[in-house]
């Protein structure tokens, strides 16, 4: 394959995508809707999309990404799956005990027509029991509109307003690790605020080891609090292609104001995200998390010099490869190539922006819907000194001998990341730590024997 990849120009296609950046849309519903507490995923479709999509999710985490399956054969998918979902509802109530099924369509569903809302409409749903579902075929979007369409289903389908205010503020991650969700809450407790996550994958997809499985993992949002978002004060979503419909949702549903942010990676998005919870709270910023700010610039600044003016390829998931982008040009780098696979949004309207600021745009190559094979291509005319993003882009970084920093999703050939926030000022510090380091071990290892430095 990598041999195959034309090496004396670049070939442009329009009908065809070869490893594409990105993966199909019920993974990303499977994962909102992991983060929901005590909830059953539940796919809507054959055994192997299902099979798939948990498999694409255990890979990255290094957990069990638990999901139920309507289980198509030949006769379902001639005749509908009505019966096999009807069935699948109530052996996930009485056999696992969720107390919510999320169900989300595949490729399959959606293309014989199958209608959830007739479907879960004619239920005889237990008491005290709950059955959501979103549309997410594939042939459309990514993992993050599936995301997304699942986030927005908690809202359509559960909040409500009861008419006493809670003073909440509700707060979308967007597609991150739950070591970036943990890092978020962190902020959120600094400033003694009252919230809802939505979803929260920590606990779930990063509990601990105690020996005893659990089906239901402690972690999730509480149902009750999802059903209460209604009567919340302030919503922030964070990342526009994951998080804008959730809050488009409960606007529309209860009229609660909200603010969309780019995902808070770098230091200007992070202080975006710590000047709107300054506020929500009506307080000033608490010092600690003045000095990981502080902390941070420091370190930008010692680091500085082995990082400016290098050529970055950067690739990944928008509200990620946005934040990202941002960051690596506020070190100094050249972000050489910008890739999405998820399609819309403005994408490459927004990177163009950011790199506006650095007078850069002639410098660089940016797509949406984009795929690593045309990338390769590119890299190949004009290298890069570092690689950022998923281990999709391992191939390249072996074949070009080029170092690669990982981060988004998925990261499935290494280990631990799950647990590691790039979000915040500490996870900032943390992308500089491997990006730099990547830099000098090249050095490192490129240069003469004489010129080997022990000092930097
Ligand atoms: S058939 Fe569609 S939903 Fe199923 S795994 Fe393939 S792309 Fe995903």
């Amino acid at each position: 394959m990598l041999d195959a990849t034309p090496r004396d120009k670049v070939y442009e296609r329009t009908a065809l995508v070869s490893n594409p950046c990105k993966t199909c849309q019920p993974v990303g519903a499977l994962y909102a809707a992991l983060g929901v507490h005590k909830t059953m995923p539940h796919s809507h479709g054959s055994q192997g999309c299902a099979a798939f999509h948990r498999m694409f999710l255990t890979r990255h985490f290094k957990e069990p990404a638990m999901a139920s399956t309507s289980a198509f054969t030949e006769g379902a998918s001639v005749f509908g799956g009505g019966a096999n979902l009807k069935t699948a509802v109530r052996n996930v109530f009485d056999v696992y005990d969720a107390d919510m099924i999320a169900v989300h369509t595949t490729c399959l569903s959606e293309t014989i027509g199958d209608d959830l809302h007739a479907f879960i409409s004619d239920m005889d749903i237990p008491d005290g029991k709950r059955v959501i579902y979103a549309n997410t075929p594939s042939y459309v979007g990514s993992h993050i509109t599936g995301f997304s369409s699942m986030a927005a289903a908690f809202i359509d389908h559960l909040a409500e307003k009861s008419g006493k205010p809670s003073g909440k503020l509700v707060v979308v991650p967007g597609y991150v690790n739950p070591g970036d969700v943990r890092e978020l809450k962190d902020y959120l407790g600094e400033f003694g605020i009252k919230y809802t996550m939505l979803p929260d994958v920590s606990d779930v997809m990063d509990s601990p080891m105690t020996g005893t499985f659990e089906l239901f993992p402690k972690g999730g949002t509480p149902i009750e609090e999802v059903v209460a978002t209604g009567d919340a004060a302030y919503l922030l979503a964070l990342g526009s292609w994951a998080s804008a419909a959730c809050a488009n949702a409960l606007k529309r549903k209860h009229d609660v104001d909200n603010r969309v942010l780019d995902t808070p990676i770098g230091v200007a998005a992070t202080d975006e995200w710590v000047m709107a919870l300054s506020k929500f709270a009506s307080s000033p910023v608490p010092a600690a998390i003045e000095v990981q700010r502080g902390q941070l610039i420091d370190c930008m600044l010692d680091v500085h010099q082995y990082l400016d003016g290098k050529r970055v390829a950067i690739a990944g998931d928008p509200d990620i490869v946005i934040g990202l982008t941002a960051f690596a040009l506020e070190c100094g780098l050249v972000p050489a190539y910008v890739i999405t696979g998820t399609p819309g949004g403005g994408f490459e309207e927004r990177i163009t922006a950011l790199l506006e600021q650095y007078n850069l745009v002639d410098k660089c190559w940016v797509k949406s819907e984009a795929d690593y094979f045309e990338l390769h291509q590119r890299i190949i005319q004009q290298p890069v000194d570092l690689l950022l993003g998923p281990s999709l882009f391992k191939q390249i970084a072996k074949a070009e001998d080029i170092p690669l920093v990982r981060a988004g999703f998925p990261i499935i050939d290494r280990y631990v990341h799950p647990y590691q926030p790039i979000v915040g000022y500490r996870g900032a510090l943390r992308l500089l730590e491997a990006m730099s380091n990547a830099i000098l071990d090249r050095q490192d290892r490129d240069c003469n024997d004489e010129d080997l430095e022990f000092v930097m």
